[in-house]
């Protein structure tokens, strides 16, 4: 028998406490939590009159509107589970996606192509529905029993299919809470969606700012980050690696506009240090993290120090590492993969789930990513991690980005190779010649990559670049 005690949505808790305060921003226009609240309670309303219960899955493939954030809270109030899936999956992915995780029902974003939206009506056993955001009741909100699942976000697919990881309001709740003691955010305070919400770290920034009465900034992708940030009086941002090379590429910090920035928050894969030593270099407030979708974003987070680590354990998170391999659980740990029936939840006999990278602490405590176990190949019996290899190329000048795999060798049985991105698209790739010498003193001779290739165009669906994607690419070309 459940015993939590039930709560109310924290998008109501705001509009009886916060009601004039604006829960979020589009296009220069605020929107406060009472009218938000109205908004959600309608929609829960238009949800139940369309036929969806507790417990259905309602699949919502949408870039960030707010639609999309109303569609979440109405869920949260319905028990819903919400399913947002990357409007940049092909239609044929999409369709694949929503019959294995058993989504009956879509919210599709009326921007989308006419080919999707005739491939999902052509589907048996799942209807589409409708939402109209103009609507707003009077009606009272009902409490909700916080452990049930809210939402079902899916995995990056670094190692494969995506997987859709369910978070309950607990979780998020205890998320938020633990990130707090990092990055204090109050009902003062602007949190830019720079992140999809089809990723825990978008999904994140609604739940904080619910939880702490702050308001959600969509982004206007006809300015650039710097400029929305002074315009829309941005105090909190997330990036991932490539948001915050083309953020200081932009001018960003010429006129100094991120001085109202109290803090940006850095995550979703390795920062490099030479990226880190320029956000010191400008005084950014920036904090580096390690987290994932499993354990509802952050685990560790600390500010941002120029040998790359992602700081402390927070509250509501453990992490041990065992041999090499992290292992993580606590509060913030999900429910579980959709499964046909409810979900799995892979732990050991002690409670811990294995997240599969790798990593140690450094002497003060901080936690430093090593890479990920399954990206670990043997050559002439020596054990390759490909991200040490990857951190030393991308301290190049030239180099943007680089992923580092193994090709198969007679005599070593594998050797490295690596694909270069280059910086601002320049033409010339440094050499060879030039890059043996420059890793020299950076890396064991036996890893350095004995080819290299020129990044291949590859499609991205979401925040990061899926490197089985770019090595596959490659692969079919060579
Ligand atoms: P899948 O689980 O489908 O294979 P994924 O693990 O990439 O995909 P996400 O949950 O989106 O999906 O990403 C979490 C992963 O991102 C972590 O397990 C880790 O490998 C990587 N990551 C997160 N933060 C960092 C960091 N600070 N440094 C290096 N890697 C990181
Ligand atoms: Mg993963």
């Amino acid at each position: 028998i459940n015993t939590a005690p039930l709560i109310l949505s924290p998008v109501h808790q705001q509009a009886t406490s916060n009601a004039a305060a604006p829960a979020y921003r589009v296009d220069g226009k605020a929107v406060n939590y009472q009218t938000l609240s109205q908004h959600v309670i309608s929609l829960s309303q238009q949800l139940a009159a369309q036929g969806l219960k507790a417990g259905d899955r309602l699949a919502c493939i949408s870039h960030n509107n707010p639609e999309q954030l109303t569609l979440y809270w109405a869920c949260v109030d319905s028990g819903i589970v919400f399913c947002p899936i990357s409007p940049r999956f092909a239609p044929q992915q999409i369709i694949e996606l929503i019959h294995t995780h058993q989504y009956h029902n879509y919210w599709l974003e009326p921007e989308q192509a006419a080919e999707l939206k005739q491939l999902l009506e052509s589907q048996p056993n799942i209807s589409g529905i409708n939402v109209d955001l103009t609507l707003r009741s009077s009606g009272k909100a009902e409490l909700i029993d916080p452990t049930r699942a809210v939402n079902a976000i899916l995995t990056s697919g670094s190692s494969g299919t995506p997987k859709a990881a369910a978070h309950s309001l607990t979780n998020h709740i205890a998320s938020a809470a633990g990130s707090g003691e990092q990055i204090s955010l109050n009902a003062n305070d602007s949190w830019l969606l720079s992140l999809p919400l089809f990723h825990i770290g978008g999904l994140a920034i609604l739940n904080r700012c619910a939880l702490a009465g702050a308001c959600v900034v969509f982004e206007d992708k006809t300015q650039t980050l710097a400029t929305q940030v002074v315009r829309d009086r941005v105090s909190h941002l997330s990036l991932v690696s490539a948001q915050l090379q083309q953020l200081l590429a932009t001018g960003a910090t010429d006129n100094n506009c991120l001085s109202q920035v109290k803090a940006m928050l850095l995550g979703g894969g390795a920062i490099s240090g030479d990226l880190l030593a320029e956000v010191a270099k400008y005084g950014i407030k920036a904090y580096t993290s390690y987290g994932m979708t499993e354990m509802g974003s952050q685990i560790t987070t600390g500010p941002a120090l120029s040998d790359g680590s992602s700081g402390k354990t927070l509250s509501g998170r453990e992490l041990k590492i065992v041999g090499n391999e992290i292992w993580v659980k606590g509060e913030c740990l999900f429910l579980g993969y959709l499964a046909k029936d409810g979900f799995n939840l892979p732990l050991n006999d002690s409670g811990w789930f294995y997240t599969k990278d790798l990593g140690h602490l450094d002497a003060n405590g901080n936690l430093c990513i090593d890479g990920r176990a399954d990206n670990m190949f043997i050559s002439g019996g020596e054990n390759i991690q490909p991200e040490e290899i990857e951190a030393a190329l991308k301290l190049h000048p030239l180099i943007a980005d680089a992923i580092v795999f193994p090709e198969a060798d007679t005599k070593f049985g594998h050797l490295p190779a690596a694909i270069l991105k280059l910086a601002n698209d320049s033409a010339n790739q440094p050499s060879e010649a030039e890059l043996t010498e420059f890793l020299a003193d950076k890396i064991a001779r036996f890893k350095r990559p004995r080819c290299y290739y020129p990044w291949p165009e590859v499609s991205s669906t979401g925040i990061k670049v899926v490197r089985k994607q770019v090595i596959e690419a490659v692969r079919v070309k060579v």
